[in-house]
């Protein structure tokens, strides 16, 4: 079967408008599993030829941060265990946060590839914006603006090198 792709990061990054950008013109299929697979989302894509399948979370709102943090700590653990790449977004314009750390330490678990992908960052003339996020300890992060369709070529030729 082909490879899964899970999108895992803090509310608010960009997931979902990554999420759609790349299977655009795709229909997505959500799963309503009970249990953890409740609320995730998954659509078959593909990139120069490689087919993989995508996950997203569901659009969940928090009432604290404490229950925002568990709820990004238990989508970084399903990631590593259901995902053969993960896809960690983070907000070049908010900067690095804790929740972000927070996931970081879990993926720094992982022998599977994890992509860190600096998102917003909508003119390449901020691509400084991403050097901070080296500090997650998750090798080279690649910036992407979702909504102004900037470096999905190269955030996707990394992708397919880890598939
Ligand atoms: P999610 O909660 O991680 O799934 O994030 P969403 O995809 O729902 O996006 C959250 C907000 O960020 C929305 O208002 C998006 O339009 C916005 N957004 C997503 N990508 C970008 C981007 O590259 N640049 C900017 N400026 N905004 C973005
Ligand atoms: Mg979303």
């Amino acid at each position: 079967s082909k490879p899964i792709v899970a999108i895992v990061g803090r509310p608010n990054v960009g997931k979902s408008t990554i999420f759609n950008y790349i299977g655009r013109n795709r229909l997505s299929i959500v799963e309503d599993i009970p249990g953890v697979t409740r609320d995730r989302i998954y659509m078959d894509s593909e990139w120069l030829g490689h087919n993989f399948t995508m996950i997203d979370t569901g659009g969940i709102e928090f009432e604290t941060t404490d229950k925002m943090l568990t709820a990004i700590r238990n989508q970084a653990k399903l990631a590593i265990d259901e995902a053969d790449v993960i896809m960690f977004i983070v907000d070049g314009k908010v900067g690095m946060t804790t929740a972000d750390n927070e996931v970081a330490v879990i993926l720094r678990n992982t022998r599977k590839p994890v992509l860190l992908v600096v998102n917003k960052v909508d003119n390449m003339k901020n691509e400084a914006d991403i050097y901070e996020f080296y500090n997650l300890g998750l090798g080279d992060p690649i910036a992407l603006s979702a909504t102004n369709a900037l470096n999905f070529g190269d955030m996707l030729d990394r992708l397919i090198e880890n598939l």
